[in-house]
């Protein structure tokens, strides 16, 4: 299965992750990967960048050695009706805004809440993807996510970290929600959610769902950088002609 695109990195900047802007970038161009968007955890997670970082991404390329590097950041899901951690007027300068329910910002309490909060992001329209969505500590009414999600044109992130340990359990939730992604007509992305250079663009594991559940290539954005590309700007996002060479 051809992937052209990583939505979801971590630079060193971070906190808890090890490597440079450039290290990812040659890492994803190694794995085929032409567009990749640089997602750090926004403030209210422990060991994240200020808020100017985020407002400082014009300083980066939009494209380095021939890899687009989408503006974004990984927000945090604050409560239960799904406001960020990300200001609207930065949210109108990024690319991409994952939001996420995270342990250490928000704590896991009932599927009813969780699903709330998830709802809530995506109807904020803030949001373009919601990430790793298969957690087991934040159990949730995968039917009603999704079809939000597909009314509102939200991604849907399959997370190949959660494949690997990161959030252990995931496997079933994962394969839950690409079937009924599959059946209520969401749009699916890829994100490695790599830590470190060597995760970026592998998606063995995300492949593998994929294939399992039998889900439509025509609404995976990550098969070709165009087509991620025509999603972002249909959600209104205005820097995409930057990126036109990657087409
Ligand atoms: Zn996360
Ligand atoms: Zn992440």
């Amino acid at each position: 299965m051809q992937i052209q695109t990583d939505t979801h990195t971590h630079t060193i900047s971070s906190g808890h992750a090890y490597s440079s802007l450039q290290e990812n970038v040659n890492a994803a161009r190694r794995a085929g990967i032409r567009l990749m968007a640089m997602t750090d955890h926004a403030p209210s997670m422990p060991g994240a960048p200020h808020i100017w970082f985020f407002g400082n991404l014009k300083v980066v390329p939009r494209i380095i050695d021939n890899v687009g590097v989408l503006r974004g950041v990984e927000a945090n899901i604050c409560d239960v009706d799904g406001n960020i951690d990300v200001p609207e007027q930065l949210v109108e300068q990024l690319d991409l805004v994952i939001a996420s329910l995270h342990e250490a910002v928000i704590a896991p309490s009932d599927s009813a809440s969780h699903t709330r909060a998830l709802i809530g992001a995506i109807k904020s329209g803030l949001v373009d993807v919601i990430g790793h969505p298969g957690n087991p500590n934040y159990p949730i009414d995968i039917d009603a996510l999704v079809k939000t999600a597909a009314q509102h044109q939200v991604l849907i992130e399959l997370n190949n970290s959660s494949f690997l340990g990161s959030r252990r359990g995931s496997h079933k939730n994962c394969l839950a929600i690409a079937e009924a992604a599959r059946d209520h007509g969401a749009w699916l992305t890829l994100g490695s959610d790599a830590h470190v250079s060597f995760s970026v663009g592998q998606f063995a594991e995300c492949c593998d769902v994929i294939k399992q559940v039998g889900f439509p290539m025509e609404r995976l954005v990550s098969t070709h950088a165009a087509k991620l590309l025509d999603f972002l700007e249909a959600r209104g996002k205005t820097s995409m002609s930057k990126y036109h060479e990657l087409r």
